[in-house]
């Protein structure tokens, strides 16, 4: 792998990019061909345009939904627990 990196074509030497003269023979660096970045790393200075459409609002739907489905389903396990206890405290009372 020697993902952009660059060596001297005199002594080998590995080169930064930015180095116009080999640091180890101080021969002139010649890039042959510019590095294929198949991915162009992202440019922290340039802001991140988001496509903004409908689907935004869908998700804030959908959370709602989310959020009523979880509260019934808190409301049942809480009603069953109560129930459970209520029926095992009366069978409590039968036996005593
Ligand atoms: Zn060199």
């Amino acid at each position: 792998m020697n993902n952009g990196q660059y060596l001297c074509g005199n002594c080998g030497n590995e080169l930064e990019p930015d180095w116009k003269f080999c640091e180890n023979c101080g021969s002139a660096v010649t890039i042959p061909s510019a590095p294929t970045y198949t991915n162009p790393p992202p440019d922290p200075y340039r802001p991140v345009i988001r496509p903004q459409v409908k689907p935004q609002v869908v998700e804030k739907k959908s959370k709602k939904w989310l959020y009523l489905a979880l509260g019934i389903g808190c409301v049942c396990i809480i009603c069953i627990c109560l129930l459970v206890v209520a029926v095992a405290g009366y069978i409590y009372y039968l036996q005593g």
